[in-house]
């Protein structure tokens, strides 16, 4: 067996994302006593609830340790319709509760996807939904939006339409909203109008709704159209890791959908996870089963309002609106062909990040994951202080290039 033979050709071809370099670079710092500050990874701070942690530890002393049903607990998947406010629209052979919402996304593919079928992404595909299509031996593929910039990347049921004609082997379309990275949310209308052109193409329609209740300004989140013709296409996917603080490691995600899918994908997990660890489910089922606090989505609010005051008029750099998720997302294209003070010129959103980063401890995630190169995402779910001290940071370095 040859080296290159050790590992198959498919998890071959994986690269690890930059943030790993940049890890090393702000370890670099850290060891030189230099400030870091840490707008890279998407996580909410702050405590876990006590309901929660008491429902965890109270299932670990009542011995609930034993094998659980592999498409989730049924008074944990019971707890995800009421959630979702789909008691009355589905039962809890529609839903299955998964190890994190990556993995119902990758239950999705598997569950429908035949080698080389198609898959259909936004235009700034969250960094893992490649990968896991493709180790599902799908192919993925971008709608590029005609309106591109306009309307900040958002796909219109024409651009769709252009894109299922072309590839007859399309199985999906993948929305993500509110949409990771650019913070965009698409209106009751845009996702309807989607969800249409899927039904009509006998396409499923994939909703990853994971920042569903971050959205800010008071707007509600635009619900997709559920009806006898939507249902059978309509797979939703949501977990826990984003609208509470602190549940990102409890790993606990769900799906609800058609129940012939949903079958396919209980049968699945019978055969390998065999349904997530039974405390956290019930966990899970303590967060989401109480009303929910809107303190945090309040509170990210505010951490928005913030970070955009403090980066107004910040140099070579347009910051798009964020109404929903916590996240700034950043056109830095007009600092391309400018030199920094080490006489570097700036090509790439990987050279503007790891420029941010060695000239002022700024740590963002270059949109090169995203497939955009130009651009930079932010997380404000982090203290006030990074947020006034990275962007002062932020603007030293920006000016700073000639
Ligand atoms: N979908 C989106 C858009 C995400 O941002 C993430 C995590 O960052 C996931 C899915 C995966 O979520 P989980 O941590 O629940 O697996």
């Amino acid at each position: 067996m040859l080296d290159h033979e050790r590992i198959s050709a498919k998890l071959g071809k994986f690269r690890p994302s930059l943030t790993l370099a940049l890890k090393h670079l702000v370890a670099a710092r850290v060891a030189a006593g230099l400030p870091v500050h840490d707008f890279g990874l998407g996580e909410t701070k702050g405590d876990l609830a006590p309901h929660v942690r008491e429902a965890g530890e109270h299932a670990f002393r009542a011995g609930k340790t034993m094998y659980g049903d592999p498409g989730g607990l049924p008074e944990v998947r019971q707890a995800v319709l009421e959630w979702l406010g789909l008691q009355a629209e589905y039962g809890v052979d529609n839903v299955v509760v998964t190890a994190g919402a990556k993995q119902s996304l990758f239950n999705t593919f598997l569950a429908i996807c035949n080698p080389a079928d198609v898959v259909l992404f936004d235009a700034a595909p969250w960094v893992s939904y490649q990968p896991l299509a493709v180790a599902a031996y799908a192919t993925p593929i971008m709608v590029l939006p005609t309106a591109g910039l306009a309307n900040h990347l958002k796909v219109t049921p024409d651009d769709l339409l252009r894109n299922l004609r072309m590839r007859p082997h399309a199985k999906l379309f993948l929305l993500n909203n509110p949409v990771n990275p650019t913070a965009q949310l698409y209106t009751a209308d845009e996702v309807n109008a989607l969800l249409d052109v899927c039904v009509e193409h006998r396409v499923y329609f994939l909703l990853d709704r994971l920042y569903w209740r971050i959205v800010f300004d008071g707007v509600p989140f635009p619900e997709p159209r559920l009806d006898e013709r939507t249902r059978p296409w309509l797979i939703q996917v949501d977990g826990l890791s984003k609208n509470f603080r602190r549940t990102g490691g409890l790993r606990v995600g769900w799906s609800i959908g058609p129940t012939d899918v949903t079958a396919a994908m209980v049968n699945l997990q019978s055969h390998y996870t065999a349904g997530p660890a039974v405390p956290t489910q019930l966990a899970a089922a303590a967060a989401i089963g109480a009303e929910y606090d809107p303190e945090l989505v309040r509170d990210l609010q505010a951490k928005r309002d913030l970070l955009h005051r403090e980066a107004a008029g910040m140099p070579h750099v347009t910051i798009w609106p964020t109404p929903a998720s916590f996240y700034s997302f950043w056109d830095v294209r007009q600092a391309f062909g400018r030199t920094t003070p080490a006489s570097e010129v700036l090509r790439t959103s990987d050279d503007v990040a790891t420029y941010l980063i060695r000239e002022g401890g700024v740590v963002t995630a270059s949109g090169s994951g995203f497939m955009q190169d130009g651009y930079l995402r932010l997380s404000f779910a982090t203290p006030d202080e990074t947020i006034r001290g990275g962007m002062r940071a932020a603007r030293e370095a920006m000016a700073r290039l000639t």
